[in-house]
């Protein structure tokens, strides 16, 4: 069995409910990398989210670059964050992706979440064409990876629904960042 974790940053957004429905469509799970200030306006899909089964991570209050902050910002900025998304979910995210994918000492030092990146960036903020972003992500993803979308863009959702199909058939399962480390623990990686 090969596995994938696909991973939203940025939201939740108008589009974040379409994605939900093309993941459950195909019995796929996913993890959404949520921004603290758009929790309390988007916490319905907030709870869709973590009651289809996916997971929810942390992406920072509002999107400045980590790395250039203080410690004491950065922890704010984490914390804001995770007391939000405990407040109208009753959920307390694990990982932190940071913004930028940019990590140093002073991140790793201030939090104990554990920090995501990823091994294949579908380009969707760049590219904004589903074609593109299909063939993009089709071309380059392999077992155990973890996907970078966005799930900000209309694109985005409309390349789901092809790549989503299109990586079952070949034989992929669609699980959450914990359940994906939980998979190479089982089969020997650290
Ligand atoms: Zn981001």
């Amino acid at each position: 069995m090969k596995v994938v974790a696909l991973t939203f940053d940025d939201g939740p957004s108008k589009y974040t409910s379409s994605i939900l429905d093309v993941l459950e469509e195909y019995d796929a799970r996913a993890t959404f990398f949520v921004l603290g200030n758009k929790v309390e306006v988007y916490k319905d899909t907030l709870n869709k989210i973590i009651l289809n089964g996916n997971e929810i991570g942390n992406h920072t209050y509002n999107h400045k670059w980590l790395s250039k902050l203080s410690v004491n910002e950065i922890k704010s900025q984490i914390e804001k964050t995770q007391d939000l998304i405990y407040k109208y979910t009753n959920y307390t995210p694990t990982l932190l992706r940071p913004t930028y994918g940019s990590i140093n000492n002073k991140i790793k030092k201030t939090t104990d979440l554990k920090i995501v990146l990823w091994d294949v960036d579908s380009l969707d903020w760049k590219l904004k064409n589903s074609t593109k972003i299909y063939n993009r992500v089709k071309d380059d993803i392999d077992d155990l990876d973890i996907v970078l979308f966005h799930d900000t863009y209309k694109t985005t959702v409309e390349s789901l629904k092809k790549l989503i199909p299109y990586l079952k058939e070949k034989g992929f399962q669609f699980v959450t960042i914990s359940e994906l480390y939980e998979i190479k623990k089982l089969r020997g990686y650290k």
